[in-house]
């Protein structure tokens, strides 16, 4: 199937670091250090005097048997596990969900079913239901709504000829709404221009009337027409530009046109919707190696049983073909996302934190794997064979114990490296800078005090914020008050240092003017404790507004400020971050310095990538030296005009921070989400001054890596910090082949210091399928983890590539993974009908979604910075960001259940989902609407506004007013609960129907044609088949 000259792979992937060296060489801190040391022989079996752990009364044991995945030998079902002596890391007394008991795992590989999504036409959809070629009976399909609908239509005759990529076909039955699986699908015509006036089945909305001063300017009278008119009813709306590969393939004379009914295409709504209701609030154990987990989208309780729960890594396949010829051939990326300090909810255990004193972690001595469950003890206990490079390494003495009657070693229930598949270990000297301990982490705060920020009253607002933030320093469980230090800068073009050592009276401000060159000048008082200089900082705190209240300084710099602030760290020698609250283009003289480069005319012009890069190599070489040093720093940038994010933000990416972005800030509007985002980012879960490493077992290798890192070798990812928050996306690439039976195994392992100045290695592992069939792989792909993988990887490739050519890479991609499982996992008859594997059935949706995001398209209403903010918050982005990102949540209010505490259903985001008569809640991570219908129900309006009408709503607030009735209490909670846990606090939007903010809400109904290019779902998913069709003919 593959064609000349088709682009299989992304040039971007192959140009990547890392490919062609072997993983196998890397380990952290003292090369000597993993090998047993001579002289520490311990008497075998005194486990209890030479395994010295943190102690704490026994832990109550995880209830439920235990059992191991298929690589390990099948626990005896009445094992519980055990960790006497061990602390989990985050809790002393962790809580435990009541687990279900079973000696079964809990979900039967939901998608190792014959199940596909099969898409054609009506005609011939009597005929194909499902596909069994390389796949499992259905029977053993997963419980719940079946996956494979039966189509119910009258048979008719097959009519092959109709079924060409382009054909028009009749529309299918109503019978076929939103039925989950089998979605036969007319395929709309390329050119809609048949029924104009025939409005989409489930069509509730009317649409606005024809555009008029109302749109503003800019917008070409075919946009408009598109956006505001009724969906798929304009004449040439199909493939507007955007895919020029896509041309039109009319085969012979096309027959009458008719409409596609966007029902009969997969929803993603159908799918999250299935998938909560088959596998939500249920326990989710991880005791079986390639099993898939339930969708970030579904809540469920994780029980780590020897595999690393899905929060910490998502994969986009949990089975690996065998040999690199069939990766190749399917094209399917082979990648994990890693969000190795993703927040537990609080009935999950904490991961545990093993001791083993100044023995250290247990290694492999080849791959210097740490000890984990991957390793299978041998010769009665005394040698142990690595799960990774099959090296068979003594077990220390200090280490060693008896097996079983079947080969596991007695304690197997008592050490979490032995049985769990995430724990932490106590790191020595040996994985210390310097050999030495690590001093705790300090936060610098550095405030940008020109003029309009004097002015417009942020610099006071960010001075008395602190003053509550700083008593919420993030801290050990176990301790009393955090051992952070913090430190204080403000500055204009120059730097302003104060000491608020506690024995002072007042704070002292020492003012460095050579920004050329940024020295410290004063160690000594610069980084204090908290609670022992809480009146000096107080008293600080209030003076810096009055000390610059007469300043005219309206020029700023920006490198210099972080440099300042790494000296302080490196000086202090001690990791930390830096908060920098900065709101102008650096344009002073100084290292740094930037210049308004903002120019529109390089949009769609093979130059635009260089918009995206930094204009001066400073910030790259600033971001290196503050990785060496463990500095991490996040910006709360409030710009008013250009300011360069693509510059000014390269430091916080590379870094392991955050960048957070306030446009146009106005106090009243938005104090409250900079606020929240500012306490949010102090209070998160982080580790410092990290080192990444990702081993796997022989046959494959990690080769490229996408996230707040720097690399300065092909293997260890360095990341001055690491928060909750924070995802590395990890692609793997084969060196040889892989075995069914061994499978592919990852671990990943972080070295970090804690925020209480303890150095660890956190450790996750993952056992992973192998097959030599390509079904096995497409049964077992997770679209949201794949989304992740393509946008970070083609936002990458925006640095280097023209749009144009990456999205037609994802694109041809695309349709070459969908045509390689048409060809090889389907029935070969009927063969220009699409059908979609079950696990990926609204992948063509999602990537959709991605193809029409700012970053991917030149339009010169969106806002350069805004291109690069986005760009910079994907790559960082874990799975069910990215999910939420690129397709939002769209919830009808108006029909809200008073009674319930559930969230609504959910809608699909297009325009065809709305109504006059309803009220919308849109979110997407950043950014949060409510959407109010021309007919809203008065009663609501009151409910939720407290105003009599529609038109007395006052659209000029960010929050909801506190309005004492169950609408408003209701909706106000459905906020909250969208909110919790997102990385970013999003800024609340009123909409009208029919007001010009409407234009901004609908960029997000991304299942409509894009607002700035980019076709509708309906035309893509076309765009696809004919590109599928091309392949296999
Ligand atoms: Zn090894």
């Amino acid at each position: 199937m593959s064609q000349q000259g088709y682009v299989a792979t992304p040039p971007y992937s192959q140009s990547q670091s890392g490919i062609g060296l072997s993983p196998l060489h890397g380990h952290y801190g003292d090369p000597s250090h993993a090998a047993s040391p001579p002289g520490m022989m311990k008497p075998v079996g005194n486990l209890g005097a030479t395994a010295p752990v943190v102690m704490m009364s026994p832990s109550p044991p995880p209830p439920g048997p235990h059992q191991l995945g298929q690589n390990g030998a099948q626990a005896s079902g009445h094992s519980p596990q055990r960790f006497p002596g061990l602390l989990p890391v985050n809790s002393a007394a962790p809580s435990y969900a009541q687990y279900q008991p079973s000696t079964q795992p809990s979900y039967p590989s939901p998608v190792s079913t014959s199940s596909v999504t099969h898409l054609g036409s009506q005609l011939s959809a009597m005929h194909i239901n499902s596909y069994g070629s390389g796949m499992a009976p259905p029977s053993q399909a997963p419980p719940g709504p079946p996956s494979v609908a039966s189509f119910q239509g009258p048979p008719r005759p097959p009519q092959p000829s109709v079924l060409q990529p382009g054909s028009q076909v009749l529309p299918p039955p109503p019978t076929t709404l939103n039925g989950p699986g089998v979605s036969p699908l007319s395929l709309p015509a390329h050119r809609q221009d048949g029924l104009p006036g025939l409005p989409p089945l489930n069509t509730q909305y009317q649409p606005p009337p024809p555009p008029g001063p109302v749109l503003g300017a800019g917008y070409s009278p075919q946009q408009q027409a598109a956006n505001y008119g009724p969906q798929m009813a304009g004449a040439q709306l199909s493939y507007p530009g955007s895919f020029p590969e896509c041309p039109a393939q009319m085969a012979g004379t096309p027959p009458p046109p008719k409409k596609l009914d966007p029902d009969s295409i997969p929803s993603p709504i159908q799918v999250i919707e299935n998938d909560r209701a088959t596998r939500g609030g249920q326990v989710y154990s991880t005791n079986t190696r390639g099993q898939v987990p339930p969708l970030v989208t579904t809540d469920c309780v994780v029980q780590d049983q020897g595999n690393a729960s899905p929060r910490y890594i998502r994969c986009t396949t949990y089975c690996f073909p065998c040999t690199s010829d069939m990766a190749k051939q399917a094209q399917i990326p082979l990648a994990a996302i890693i969000k190795p300090f993703a927040t537990i909810p609080s009935n999950e255990t904490p991961l545990y934190l093993v001791n083993h004193g100044e023995n250290g972690p247990v290694r492999c001595n080849r791959c210097k794997a740490y000890m984990c469950p991957f390793m299978q003890f041998i010769e009665g206990g005394r040698r142990y064979q690595c799960g990774f490079c099959n090296c068979v390494n003594d077990v220390p003495p200090f280490y060693f114990q008896h097996l079983d009657h079947i080969g596991r070693r007695l304690d197997h229930y008592e050490k979490p490296e032995l049985s769990l598949g995430s724990y932490e270990f106590v790191a020595t000297l040996d994985y210390c800078r310097k050999n030495k301990p690590p001093n705790p982490p300090a936060f610098i705060f550095m405030i940008d005090v020109s003029y309009s920020n004097i002015k417009n009253g942020l610099v006071k607002l960010i001075c008395e914020e602190l003053k509550t933030v700083l008593e919420k320093l993030p801290k050990e469980e176990q301790e009393e008050t955090s051992a952070i230090r913090v430190g204080f800068i403000t500055y204009n073009k120059v730097l302003h240092f104060f000491n608020v050592k506690s024995n002072l009276a007042r704070p002292q401000m020492m003012v460095v003017t050579d920004v050329g060159e940024v020295f410290v000048p004063l160690l000594d008082g610069f980084l204090v404790n908290y609670q022992e200089s809480q009146s000096v900082i107080h008293n600080l705190l209030d003076q810096i507004p009055e000390i610059f209240a007469d300043s005219n300084e309206n020029e700023t710099v920006f490198a210099p400020v972080i440099q300042a602030g790494m000296e302080a760290l490196k000086a202090a020698e001690c990791p930390g971050k830096l908060y920098i609250f900065h709101s102008s283009l650096p344009t002073a003289e100084a290292p740094g310095k930037l210049k308004n480069r903002n120019d529109k005319k390089l949009l769609n012009t093979d130059k635009e990538k260089i918009l995206f890069q930094p204009q001066t190599s400073v910030y790259d070489s600033l971001a290196k030296d503050c990785v060496a040093h463990g500095c991490s720093m996040t910006v709360f940038l409030f710009p008013s005009q250009y300011v360069d994010v693509a510059s000014l933000g390269l430091v916080p990416q590379l870094t392991g921070g955050t960048l957070y972005k306030y446009n146009n800030f106005q106090m009243h509007l938005d104090s409250q989400q900079f606020l929240n985002d500012l306490r949010n980012d102090i209070e998160k879960k982080i580790g410092f001054d990290a080192i990444m490493r990702v081993r796997t077992s022989t046959g494959f290798r990690a080769t490229d890596f996408f996230g707040g890192a720097f690399m300065n070798n092909t293997t260890d990812v360095e990341m001055a910090a690491i928060d909750c928050d924070k995802a590395v996306t990890v692609g793997f690439k084969h060196d040889d082949k892989l075995n069914e039976d061994s499978g592919a195994l990852i671990q990943c392992a972080v070295l970090y210091t804690t925020i209480g100045g303890q150095r660890r290695l956190r450790i996750h592992n993952l056992g992973l399928n192998c097959s030599s069939q390509l079904a096995d792989l497409y049964n077992s792909c997770e679209t949201d983890a794949l989304i992740n993988f393509f946008a970070k990887s083609a936002f990458k490739a925006v640095l280097h590539q023209p749009l144009k050519v990456i999205r037609e890479i994802l694109v041809n991609q695309t349709a070459h993974m969908l045509a390689c499982y048409r060809k090889n996992c389907t029935n070969p008859s009927a063969v220009n009908q699409l059908i979609l594997p079950d696990s990926m059935k609204i992948f063509p949706v999602y990537m959709n979604c991605l193809l029409k995001n700012c970053v991917l398209r030149s339009r010169p209403e969106i806002s350069t910075d805004e291109r690069a903010y986005q760009r910079q918050l994907v790559m960082t982005m874990g799975v069910a960001d990215s999910q939420l990102f690129f397709y939002p949540q769209l919830l009808p209010i108006h029909t809200l259940d008073l009674k319930s505490t559930m969230l609504p259903a959910a809608v699909r985001c297009s325009e065809s989902r709305l109504s006059e008569e309803g009220i919308f809640l849109l979110a997407n991570g950043l950014n949060m609407f409510l959407w109010l219908g021309v007919s809203s129900p008065p009663e609501l309006i009151q409910g939720i506004f407290n105003v009599p009408s529609f038109a007395h709503i006052n659209t000029d607030m960010t929050l909801l007013p506190e309005v004492g009735n169950p609408h408003s209490q209701q909706l106000r909670m459905i906020m909250n609960i969208i909110q919790q846990k997102k990385p970013y606090s999003m800024k609340l939007t009123i909409v009208k129907q029919r007001e010009q903010p409407e234009m901004v809400f609908r960029q997000f109904l991304v299942e409509d044609k894009g607002l700035y290019g980019g076709s509708s779902y309906v035309d893509f998913l076309c765009c696809v088949h004919r590109k599928i069709s091309q392949l296999l003919n």
